[in-house]
């Protein structure tokens, strides 16, 4: 799922949401009720995706491809 930048233009508060493609977008700040504005961050969302594909994202490949792939890795530099 896509993760979108706001800025809320009450409080200059900053947040991030993952959001389904399908949701729209937000318009309010729940804590302060302030108006949101969307912001397309790049590097924010790159930066964050790092951790999102750690974390999460990577589940979705099994385990064993991983973990042959490291060994893989680890030999090759070994034998040089
Ligand atoms: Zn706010």
């Amino acid at each position: 799922m896509p993760i979108y930048a706001y800025k809320c233009k009450k409080c200059d508060e900053e947040f991030e949401e993952i959001q389904k493609i399908s949701a729209s977008p937000l318009k309010k700040h729940e804590d302060c009720g302030g108006k949101l504005e969307k912001l397309l961050s790049l590097s924010s969302f790159q930066l964050k995706g790092e951790g999102w594909y750690r974390d999460g994202y990577s589940k979705r490949e099994s385990g064993s491809d991983v973990a042959k792939r490291t060994r893989e890795k680890l030999t090759s530099s070994n034998s040089d």
